[in-house]
C-alpha cells in the first residue's frame, strides 16, 4: 500500500468517522451545485435540467427521474490533458492514482485583492514552500484567489459584464513561471483554482493550459470552498465523470482533512 494510500485509509477510518461528531466536519466538498446559478465560460451552453416526478400519493407511488445537458467545462469541472494538447488522454484516460493526492493550498488572496489579472509566481511558490516543505511529487496545487466570494455575481467572477466574448476578462490565475516550476520541477499530479480559469482572466495564448495538459496533468476550475482547506496536510480526491474521449467532465472535489492534533 502506497503512503498515499495509507494516509487516505487513516483518514477515513480514524479521523473523518470516528471524530465527525465531536470535532467538527473532517471531510470538505469543494464542489458548487450544478443548477441554474451554475457559471459557464462565455459562449457555452448554460447547465440544463429537466426533472420529470409523479405519484406520492395514497394511491400512487413515488417516482422521479431527470436529464442534464452541460458543457464538459460548466461548474466545477477538471480539465482533461486532451483539451489543450492534441493526442493526450481524454478525461477517461486519467490513471485514477492521479486523481487523488496531497493537497497543497496556496494563498494569494492579499494579491489579488489589489490586482484582480494577479498571476501566482514562483515566489509565491517558494514562499509557501519554505513555510511547508518542499512541495511533493503526486501534489495537487491549488491556488487560493478568494474568488469564491463572486460565484453568485457572474459580472465580478468573470470581471466582465459580456457573456458572449472570452476577450474582456479580468480574473487571476497561474504564471507560465509557476506553472512550468510546477510540472517540470515538482512532478506535481494536476493544479486547481477558485476561479473560472487556470490561465488569468486577459490570457489569449491560455499558455498555463498548454503547459499542464502536454504533460499529461489535469486543471480543476471553479472549486468551491477552498479557504477552509488547510495550507498543507489535506489529501484531495478529485473524481471526473468517466465521459468517454471527454475533453473535460464535472467533477467531485473531496478534501479530508488531517487529523487534528487537539484531541
Ligand atoms: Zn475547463
Amino acid at each position: 500500500m502506497s503512503a498515499l494510500a495509507v494516509c487516505v485509509a487513516m483518514q477515513l477510518s480514524a479521523a473523518s468517522w470516528s471524530c465527525a461528531a465531536e470535532a467538527g466536519p473532517r471531510v470538505l466538498d469543494l464542489t458548487y451545485p450544478f443548477d441554474d446559478t451554475t457559471q459557464v465560460w462565455p459562449s457555452n451552453p448554460p447547465f440544463h435540467r429537466d426533472s420529470t416526478q409523479r405519484g406520492g400519493t395514497a394511491t400512487e407511488a413515488w417516482y422521479a427521474t431527470g436529464q442534464v445537458a452541460l458543457s464538459e467545462h460548466a461548474g466545477t469541472h477538471m480539465d482533461a490533458p486532451i483539451h489543450f494538447a492534441q493526442g493526450q488522454a481524454g478525461i477517461d484516460g486519467i490513471p485514477v492514482e492521479q486523481l487523488m493526492g496531497p493537497a497543497v493550498v496556496i494563498d494569494v488572496r492579499a494579491a489579488t485583492a489589489d490586482d484582480r489579472d494577479y498571476r501566482l509566481s514562483t515566489n509565491d511558490i517558494r514562499r509557501w514552500e519554505a513555510s511547508h516543505g518542499t512541495i511533493p511529487a503526486g501534489a495537487i496545487v491549488m491556488m487560493l484567489t478568494g474568488w469564491g466570494a463572486y460565484w453568485n455575481d457572474r459580472e465580478r467572477y468573470f470581471g466582465s459584464a459580456t457573456r458572449e466574448s472570452a476577450t474582456t476578462l479580468h480574473f487571476p490565475g497561474f504564471s507560465k513561471e509557476a506553472a512550468e516550476l510546477l510540472v517540470k520541477e515538482r512532478h506535481i499530479s494536476g493544479i486547481g483554482i477558485d476561479t473560472a480559469s487556470i490561465d488569468y482572466g486577459p490570457s489569449q495564448d491560455f499558455v498555463v493550459h498548454r503547459i499542464v495538459n502536454a504533460a499529461g496533468l489535469y486543471g480543476l476550475e471553479n472549486v468551491a470552498g477552498l479557504a477552509e482547506v488547510p495550507a498543507s496536510g489535506a489529501t484531495l480526491v478529485a473524481l471526473p465523470m468517466k465521459i468517454a474521449g471527454g475533453t473535460g467532465a464535472p467533477v467531485r472535489i473531496l478534501a479530508l482533512l488531517p487529523p487534528r492534533d487537539d484531541k
